[in-house]
C-alpha cells in the first residue's frame, strides 16, 4: 500500500485529497514547478471536467487532461469510429473501426491513467439531457462540429455558470477561446445568431488538416489546466486564430455584449430551447430536402448506360476530387457552373453528380431554372454508385 502524502486544504464536507508515492512519481514534472505544484496537483485531482465530443478535438484533450491527472473526464459521445476518423483522431487506432468512439475512447484514457475516473456518456447531447450531464462538473470543454451543439453546449454552461473552453476547426485554420467566464463574453456575444443552414461546410465537406485538431485541442487542454490550477492568463475575451498555411497566431478582442440574450443583462434565454430549429437545420447529418429535384439512381443510371443511352455526365466536385475518383464525367466545379453553363447542350439528357448527391441537387435546380429539361441529379453521388454498383470506386 502506497504511503500517502501532501494534504490539500479540502472544501467543507469533502474528503481530503492526497496522491499516493506512484502518483508523485507520475505526477512529478508538474510538481516540480512551483506555478503546479502540491497544491496544483491536487487541485488537478480535485477537478471534474466534461469533453463534449471524442473527435478531432476530444481526442487531445482526453489525453492530455488524463495524462496531466484531472481526477474525473467526463466524455460525451454517441458515433461509431469510422475509418475516415483516423486522420486525425489519435485516440483510435486501426482495430477500433466500428466500435462506438465513447468505449474505445475510455479504454485508452483509463489505460493512459488508471487513477483518474472516467465518466461516459454514450448518447446525443440534447436540450432534455445537458443540464443534467453538465451540472456535475467544474468546466466544459466543446469539442463538437456544428451549430446546433456549439449553441446548446454555451446556453448550458451560461446557465450553469461554468466556464466553457471553446474550439473550431476548419481545413487549416483553427479558433479558441473561453467563454462563460464571470464577466467574459459568452458564444453568443460572438455569434448572437447561427449562419444560414448549410453556408458553412463542415469539416466532412470542407476537410481538415489532420494536425489541425490536435493543435486546438491542446490548446483548448492547456487552458482548461490553466483555470483549474488558477494560473496565468486564460483566454476571455479574446478570440486565439490559428493559421496552419501561414503558421500564424492572432488574436481578437472579444467583448461581453450587455444586450446578449445568454448572458447579457437581461437575458431572455431561461431555459434550453430546440437548438435544431434554431439553426434551421434537422442535424449536421440531416439531407437536403430534395424539393422534387429528378433523380436517378446509380442502378438504373448503369444499365441506361449499359444499353448505350446518349447520357452527358457532369460532374460538379472540385478538380482534386476528381483525381480521387470519377465516372468519366464532364468536370465543372459547382461554383463555376453558372459562368460555363454555355459549354453544356441543353438538348442533350444530363446526368449530374457529385460526391453525395448535395452539390448536384443544386446544380441540377439551378440547370433547369436556366432552362435545361432534362436533367438528372445522381441519387446518393459517387458514393452510392461505389456503393451499389462498382466496389472498385474509392470513396472518400
Ligand atoms: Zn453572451
Amino acid at each position: 500500500m502506497a504511503t500517502k502524502i501532501g494534504i490539500s486544504a479540502p472544501a467543507t464536507g469533502e474528503q481530503p485529497v492526497t496522491l499516493s508515492n506512484e502518483e508523485v512519481l507520475r505526477y512529478s514534472r508538474h510538481l516540480i514547478m512551483p506555478e503546479v505544484g502540491m497544491d496544483g496537483q491536487l487541485k488537478l485531482k480535485r477537478a471534474k471536467i466534461l469533453c463534449v465530443g471524442t473527435g478531432g478535438l476530444g481526442a487531445p484533450l482526453g489525453l492530455y487532461l488524463a495524462a496531466a491527472g484531472v481526477g474525473r473526464i467526463g466524455i460525451v459521445d454517441f458515433d461509431v469510429v469510422d475509418r475516415t476518423n483516423l486522420q486525425r483522431q489519435i485516440l483510435f487506432s486501426s482495430g477500433d473501426v466500428g466500435r462506438p468512439k465513447i468505449e474505445a475512447a475510455a479504454q485508452r484514457l483509463r489505460g493512459l491513467n488508471p487513477d483518474i475516473q472516467i465518466d461516459t456518456f454514450k448518447t446525443k447531447l440534447t436540450s432534455d439531457n445537458a443540464l443534467d450531464i453538465f451540472r456535475d462538473y467544474d468546466i466544459i470543454v466543446d469539442g463538437t462540429d456544428n451549430f446546433p451543439t456549439r449553441y446548446l453546449v454555451n446556453d448550458a454552461s451560461v446557465l450553469l455558470k461554468k466556464p466553457n473552453v471553446y474550439g473550431s476547426i476548419f481545413r487549416f485554420e483553427g479558433q479558441i477561446t473561453v467563454f462563460g467566464y464571470p464577466d467574459g463574453p459568452c458564444y453568443r456575444c460572438l455569434y448572437p445568431e447561427p449562419p444560414p443552414p448549410g453556408l458553412v461546410p463542415s469539416c466532412a465537406e470542407g476537410g481538415v488538416l489532420g494536425v489541425l485538431p490536435g493543435i486546438v485541442g491542446a490548446i483548448q487542454a492547456a487552458e482548461a489546466l490553466k483555470l483549474i490550477i488558477g494560473k496565468g492568463e486564460p483566454l476571455v475575451g479574446r478570440l486565439l486564430l490559428f493559421d496552419a498555411l501561414g503558421m500564424r497566431f492572432r488574436e481578437l478582442k472579444l467583448r461581453k455584449n450587455p444586450d446578449c440574450p445568454a448572458c447579457g443583462t437581461h437575458a431572455t434565454i431561461t431555459k434550453l430551447i430546440d437548438y435544431a430549429e434554431f439553426c434551421g437545420i434537422r442535424g449536421e447529418e440531416a439531407p437536403m430536402p430534395q424539393n422534387n429535384v429528378p433523380e436517378i439512381t446509380p442502378r438504373e443510371l448503369k444499365s441506361r448506360l449499359d444499353r448505350g443511352d446518349d447520357l452527358f455526365i457532369l460532374d460538379v466536385r472540385e478538380p482534386h476530387e476528381y483525381q480521387i475518383c470519377n465516372l468519366g464525367g464532364y468536370l465543372i466545379p459547382l461554383g463555376e457552373l453558372s459562368r460555363r453553363v454555355n459549354e453544356l447542350d441543353s438538348s442533350r439528357e444530363v446526368i449530374a453528380h457529385c460526391r453525395s448527391g448535395k452539390r448536384s441537387t443544386e446544380a441540377t435546380v439551378f440547370l433547369r431554372n436556366a432552362g435545361f429539361r432534362k436533367v438528372l441529379n445522381l441519387k446518393g453521388g459517387i458514393l452510392a454508385w461505389s456503393d451499389e454498383v462498382d466496389p472498385s470506386v474509392p470513396k472518400y
